[in-house]
């Protein structure tokens, strides 16, 4: 039995590398499928609690919040080609919380897609950021080796977040030192009790500062105590539990099954069809980080549940990372290998436009960058779209496209408006592109009707002309008044 196990382990660690356009799965073992030994016990819901006991300490074996810092400060200096290291705030406790970016050109605005996996959310389920630092070391280890790794590396900005939560992980509990859920305590729509920013905990401020830094594509968070890939909504208007798909629900079911079919055994998972679930199908909740990163910061985001048992003995680590391995290099390798990108230019001068790419019947905005104008839009393929781009003060264009299994390239150039109003918003932008309000100004102005603008600075105008004559006509009959006394 130990025999097999290992053949199989060596056989899933020499299966080669992905053909672009494809993406690898693996075939789960009878052994693994089947297991119903104590380490595939669910751990799952939020008000469950470890038993830890005071003669064993579950996280064992396991890297300390600073060994975590030790170890990502070394992958820095022994992987500072092709990395950088910063961190997006603190936690309740002081501790920073660290990012690794891998990117040809870390740190450096490129015409790239950019993809999140952050880790450790929930302080006792630690084993996400355990393969975060597994994930780093492997591309480092393997850029310009592997066609996978280089991919990655020269094609996407990679930002790493083993822990989110390094508190709670200390303390060996779900939530953070003040014993708050952090994947409850995003803005939800469906709720209005936690819209002010203030009251949030400093993990979660962290993150939405970051997105709004950060232009993501798409991410996933590491979770565990259950097997499976989960995609928005988390929630449900009425609270029931029941499917609850998002305008992008065919790319999720997509983008999530790339995770299950390329891990070593999730698709075969018999509670879940096919390793994914819609998140209100399968418990709702509110104030969850994946929905606000769809609503709020264009990002596609996945929950994703890597492992049955929240504190797996230390030493089956490295067998959880290759169990996870093609899994978490196929979703980042996504955001290439599928989807539609390209850039916005104006026809002018060809400068790049900080636009809006819709597709029709889908009742979502993604948004372009700035310095750039490139854009990166999943999608589900095997399927025809259309696409429209659109800027305020030039007119929309629309593309008809089929998308198979690879990713379209589609660069659009927008002719500038000829209207009062186009003018005005295209001055806008030109003043100074790189500045946040202006672009929110000319947004606001281009929802609206800037004719109605017009027509009352006009009356506003007639109004002042009169009211000015009124008062010279006052002054001016007491002058002549005064005159005529002076006269007489
Ligand atoms: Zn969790």
């Amino acid at each position: 039995m130990t025999l097999l196990f290992f053949l199989l382990l060596l056989a899933s660690t020499l299966s080669p590398s992905l053909a672009r356009g494809s993406f690898q799965s693996l075939v789960p073992s009878e052994e693994f499928k089947n297991c119903s030994n104590a380490s595939c016990a669910r751990h799952l819901l939020e008000d469950h609690e470890p038993q830890v006991q005071a003669s064993f300490d579950l996280a064992q074996g396991y890297m300390t919040n600073d060994d975590l810092e030790r170890a990502i400060k070394e992958f820095a200096q022994r992987c500072s080609n092709i990395s950088r290291i910063y961190s997006i705030g603190k936690s309740v406790n002081g501790v920073p919380l660290w990012v690794i970016e891998i990117s040809d050109k870390p740190g450096q605005e490129e015409s790239e897609a950019a993809f999140k996996y952050i880790g450790n959310v929930h302080g006792d389920e630690p084993v996400g950021r355990e393969l975060l630092i597994f994930l780093a070391n492997w591309l480092c280890d393997n850029h310009l080796k592997d066609p996978l790794a280089t991919l990655i590396v020269e094609n996407v900005h990679l930002h790493l977040l083993p822990s989110m939560n390094p508190d709670g992980f200390s303390l060996r509990k779900r939530g953070n030192a003040n014993n708050i859920d952090l994947n409850r305590d995003f803005p939800d729509q469906f709720t209005s009790i936690n819209d002010n920013e203030d009251l949030r905990q400093p993990e979660t401020r962290a993150i939405m500062n970051w997105l709004r830094d950060i232009r993501f594509t798409a991410s996933a968070t590491l979770h565990g105590g259950a097997l499976v890939a989960n995609y928005p909504w988390d929630g449900s208007d009425d609270k029931s539990t029941k499917y609850n798909g998002c305008p992008d629900d065919d790319a999720f079911q997509f983008m999530a099954s790339i995770y299950s079919h390329s891990h070593y055994n999730m698709s075969s998972s018999k509670e879940f069809l096919g390793g994914i679930t819609n998140g209100a199908a399968w418990y709702p909740l509110y104030g969850g980080m994946q929905d606000w990163n769809y609503i709020h910061a264009g990002c596609f985001e996945l929950t994703l549940e890597i492992s049955d048992n929240k504190w797996p003995n230390a030493a089956e680590l490295p067998i959880i990372w290759r169990y996870n391995k093609m899994s978490m290099l196929n979703l980042v390798a996504s955001l290439v290998k599928t989807g539609v990108h390209g850039r916005i230019y104006s026809s002018g001068e060809g400068r790049p436009l900080p636009g809006f790419i819709t597709v029709s019947g889908i009742n979502y905005t993604v948004k372009a960058g700035k310095p750039f104008g490139d854009y990166h839009r999943f999608l589900a393929p095997r399927d025809r779209y259309q696409v429209v781009a659109s800027m305020p003060g030039f007119k929309s264009k629309n593309i008809s496209i089929w998308l198979d299994d690879g990713p379209v390239t589609l660069d659009f150039v927008l002719d500038p408006e000829i209207s009062v109003k186009g003018s005005v918003l295209q001055n806008v932008y030109d003043c100074n592109c790189n500045s946040k309000n202006k672009l929110e100004f000319a947004q606001f102005l281009w929802g609206t009707h800037l004719e109605v603008y017009f027509v009352f600075i006009v009356i506003l105008g007639f109004l002042c002309f009169l009211f000015q004559r009124r008062v010279k006509g006052k002054f001016s009959t007491r002058s002549v008044g005064a005159k005529r006394s002076v006269v007489v």
